[in-house]
């Protein structure tokens, strides 16, 4: 160029400076035209969306927006009749901005729409959204997909802490009527239990008595012979045992009673008199051995 421009003549260089200045001021003129209407505002679904090359391009926002896709992806919204209360969704979150509290029913609660059936409440569901880095992984894992990413786009706050959605589906006072309503039934099931646990001690019952049923045969009228069971006459009770006590023999020594007026002596009896037993002798019998005439 520096070569080319010092072959130059000075009415050469005049030339060059008016068609490079011309050149840059028609670009200009042309885009000052072009701004003189606007491209329109169309869905980037829409298939002319990238055949509008020219116009302006800015929006006055949030007087005019580009409209959004449906399947744009924003604020999480979830549908709390639908959600089981998993916890998948806060344990897979990269950043931690969902936060649950589950308490347990002592029933099932209701069924999801999916069939799902739903045994827990959720005390406290609460998703920061100004920390949610838009990933989608909570609504990837969500069984009953009652957690979606919305179309909201636009949901800037003043305060920080607005950015937190609530969306537990229990009052401060439910929650805590629940907690003790479930207290009361883990205790009443663990004394079920302890109760089954239990061993048990067999009752043991008095047999019946039994009594033998004898046949007795019958003769009928056609000459046969029925034998119906008929049951043996209870015995009456046996009277009570009282031991006889023989009266006692007068011995020698005691002195006779005076006789009264009015008694009649009676002969007095004599006391039976045992024979003296002979001593037993035992009976040897002779012995043979050595005894050569045996
Ligand atoms: S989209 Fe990602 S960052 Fe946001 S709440 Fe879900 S898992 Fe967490
Ligand atoms: S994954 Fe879905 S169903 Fe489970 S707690 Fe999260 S939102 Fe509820």
């Amino acid at each position: 160029m520096a070569s080319q421009g010092s072959s130059l003549s000075y009415l050469g260089h005049l030339a060059q400076g008016i068609r490079t200045a011309w050149l840059g001021l028609r670009i200009s003129i042309r885009h000052f035209f072009q701004a003189s209407r606007r491209r329109r505002p169309i869905n980037v679904d829409d298939s002319t969306y990238f055949a509008q090359e020219t116009g302006i391009v800015t929006l006055g926002y949030p007087y005019e927006a580009l409209p959004v896709p449906d399947h744009g992806r924003y604020r999480l919204h979830n549908e709390m009749d639908d959600c089981i209360v998993c916890d998948k969704c806060a344990k897979i979150c990269p950043v931690d901005c969902i936060e649950i509290e589950p308490i347990k029913a002592t029933g099932q609660v209701s069924t999801a729409s999916d069939g799902s059936p739903i045994r827990l409440y959720a005390a406290r569901f609460d998703i920061d959204m100004a920390k949610c880095c838009f990933c989608g992984l909570c609504t990837t894992v969500c069984p009953t997909e009652c957690l979606t990413m919305t179309r909201a786009y636009d949901f800037s706050e003043f305060d920080v802490r607005e950015m937190v959605y609530h969306f537990g589906n229990l009052s401060p006072a439910q929650a805590d009527e629940k907690k003790v309503l479930l207290a009361q039934f883990q205790q009443e099931k663990a004394a079920q239990q302890a109760e089954k646990a239990a061993p048990e001690i067999p009752t043991s019952k008095p047999k019946p008595k039994f009594v033998p049923k004898v046949k007795t045969p019958t003769v009928s009228d056609e000459g046969k012979t029925d034998e119906t069971p008929t049951e043996l006459p209870t015995s009456p009770a046996k009277p009570k045992f009282v031991p006889k006590m023989k009266p006692k023999l007068p011995s020698s020594t005691t002195e006779p009673r005076p006789a009264s007026p009015n008694h009649e002596e009676k002969p007095a009896t004599k006391p039976p008199q045992h024979k003296p037993k002979m001593p037993m002798r035992p009976k040897i019998k002779p012995s043979t051995d050595g005894d050569p005439e045996a």
